[in-house]
C-alpha cells in the first residue's frame, strides 16, 4: 500500500501556511489489511481510519457517485484498485486535490499548483455539483484566502449559480450548513463568505433575510456606504479586523434584519427596526440550529444596539432595564460582546473605521456601578424575597443615576 498526504496540508504547505491538521489517502489497501495493522475505524459510513498513534486519519482511496437528493445520497466504492488520481478528481477544489509521499513528491493531475499560483479558486470536474455544501466550501476557501489574492473561477462561479438555482441547497442538513457558516465566520474575510454566496445566488436560498437587505437605503447622515447590504458586510469586516469570537460576528451579520422589511415608502428611515426584526433572527437562527450563545447574542443585539449606540442619552431608569436584560450579574461576559457588536456596528461604515466609540466605556462602567450595589446592607434591613429584588433595583438605580451625573458632567 502507499500512503499520500492530501487535501489542505498540501496546499497550505505549498502556499507556506502553517498545517495543522493532516489528511491522508491509502491507495491499495483493504480494510483487513488497515484493522490488522492496528487502524481505527471511524464512522461505518465512510473507509477512515485512526493512525494507532499520532490519532492522524487515514482514508481509503475511493470514488463516490451521487445516488440521491442530499449527502446521504451517495455511494461510496473503496478498493485496492481505487488509484490516486480517482480519488483526487472526487475532491471540491483544484488546490485540494494534489497529494505528496514521503518524499514530497507532487501528484497533481488537476493543475492545483497552477491554481495556487494564479490564485484561482477552480472545481475539479462537473461532479462538483453533486454535493451542494461545496458551494459554501468555496465561498469559505474565498474568505480565507482573498487576503492572498484568491478568487473563484469564472466557470466555478456558473456551476455555482446553477446548484444554487436547482434548490439543490435546501437539501443540506442544518449541521452540515452551520459547520462551514461558523468556520467561513471565523475567517479573516468573513463579509468575502457573504460577498461570494450572494454572487452565486446561494444567499438567497440560505439567508433570504440577508439577501434582502441589499438594495435597502439607510439615511446618509449615519451610513455614508447606504446600502444596508454593504453595511453589514463593512460591520462583519470590522468584526474580523478586530479578532472578535463566533458569537460576536453572528450577532454583526443578523443585527440589522429588521431593515429588510421596512416598506418602501418610509425609506430611508427604519423605526423599530430593531423590534421587527427579531423574528427574523429567530428563524434563521433555528434555520442552521445555530448553539445557543449565538443565538442569544444575535437577538440582544438585534434588540438593542440602538440603545448601545445612544447610551450616553439614555434615562438611567432605561439603562437598567438595558442591563438586566442582559443579565449582567450573573453573565458578564454577554454584555462584553453585545458592547463589543455595537462598536463594530458604528465602526462599520464608510470612511467612518477609526471612529472612536465612547459608549463602550460609558457601559462597561454602568455595568460596574449597577453590579457594585451590595445586597448584604438590604438583608440587614430585612428585605427579602419579591421586596429585596425591589429594593435592589431602587439601589442600583440611584447607583445609575448618580453615574450617569458624574460620567457626563
Ligand atoms: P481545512 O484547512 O479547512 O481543513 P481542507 O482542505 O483540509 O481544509 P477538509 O474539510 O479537512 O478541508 O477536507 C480535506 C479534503 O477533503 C479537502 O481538501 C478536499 O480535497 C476533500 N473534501 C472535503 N470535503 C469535501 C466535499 N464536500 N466535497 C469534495 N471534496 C471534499
Ligand atoms: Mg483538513
Amino acid at each position: 500500500m502507499q500512503v499520500y498526504k492530501v487535501g489542505g496540508a498540501v496546499r497550505d504547505r505549498l502556499l507556506g501556511l502553517p498545517v495543522t491538521d493532516v489528511d491522508r489517502v491509502v491507495v491499495g489497501a483493504t480494510t483487513e489489511e488497515m484493522l490488522a495493522k492496528g487502524f481505527r475505524p471511524v464512522g461505518a459510513d465512510f473507509p477512515v481510519f485512526l493512525h494507532p498513534k499520532t490519532g492522524e486519519e487515514y482514508a481509503l482511496a475511493r470514488t463516490e457517485r451521487k445516488s440521491g437528493r442530499g449527502y446521504g445520497g451517495f455511494t461510496f466504492y473503496a478498493s485496492p484498485e481505487v488509484t490516486l488520481e480517482e480519488d483526487l478528481i472526487r475532491r471540491d477544489l483544484t488546490i485540494n486535490a494534489m497529494a505528496e509521499d514521503d518524499q514530497l513528491n507532487l501528484t497533481d493531475p488537476y493543475h492545483g499548483q497552477r491554481d495556487l499560483e494564479a490564485r484561482i479558486l477552480r472545481h475539479v470536474s462537473p461532479a462538483f455539483a453533486e454535493d451542494p455544501l461545496r458551494v459554501l466550501r468555496v465561498a469559505r476557501f474565498a474568505a480565507r484566502y482573498a487576503g492572498l489574492g484568491f478568487t473563484v473561477a469564472d466557470e466555478t462561479m456558473d456551476l455555482m449559480r446553477q446548484l444554487s438555482e436547482s434548490g439543490e441547497l435546501q437539501a443540506l442538513t442544518a449541521e452540515r450548513s452551520w459547520k462551514e457558516i461558523s468556520r467561513a465566520l471565523m475567517e479573516d474575510h468573513p463579509q468575502v463568505f457573504i460577498q461570494v454566496l450572494r454572487d452565486c445566488g446561494a444567499l438567497k436560498e440560505l439567508m433570504p433575510e440577508v439577501d434582502a437587505l441589499f438594495g435597502v437605503p439607510q439615511p446618509e447622515t449615519h451610513h455614508p456606504e447606504i446600502d444596508t447590504g454593504l453595511h453589514t458586510l463593512s460591520v462583519l469586516e470590522q468584526s474580523a479586523l478586530h479578532k472578535q469570537p463566533l458569537t460576536v460576528r453572528w450577532a454583526c451579520l443578523l443585527h440589522d434584519l429588521g431593515k429588510g422589511l421596512t416598506p418602501e415608502e418610509e425609506w430611508p428611515r427604519h423605526i423599530a427596526h430593531e423590534h421587527t426584526g427579531l423574528k427574523l433572527i429567530k428563524a434563521v437562527n433555528e434555520r442552521f440550529k445555530v448553539p445557543k450563545d449565538c443565538q442569544e447574542l444575535a437577538l440582544l443585539v438585534g434588540q438593542y444596539h440602538t440603545h448601545g449606540h445612544r447610551a450616553l442619552e439614555l434615562k438611567a431608569s432605561t439603562l437598567l432595564e438595558l442591563l438586566q436584560s442582559f443579565d449582567i450579574y450573573r453573565r458578564p461576559q454577554r454584555f462584553e460582546e453585545f458592547i463589543s457588536a455595537c462598536e463594530m456596528d458604528a465602526r462599520g461604515r464608510k470612511g467612518l473605521e477609526q471612529r472612536s466609540y465612547p459608549q463602550a466605556d460609558y457601559l462597561r462602567g454602568a455595568a460596574k456601578a449597577a453590579r457594585e450595589v451590595a445586597v448584604q446592607p438590604l438583608l440587614e434591613q430585612g428585605f427579602k424575597g419579591p421586596e429585596l429584588g425591589e429594593a435592589l433595583k431602587r439601589e442600583r438605580l440611584k447607583a445609575l443615576k448618580a453615574y450617569k451625573e458624574a460620567a457626563t458632567a
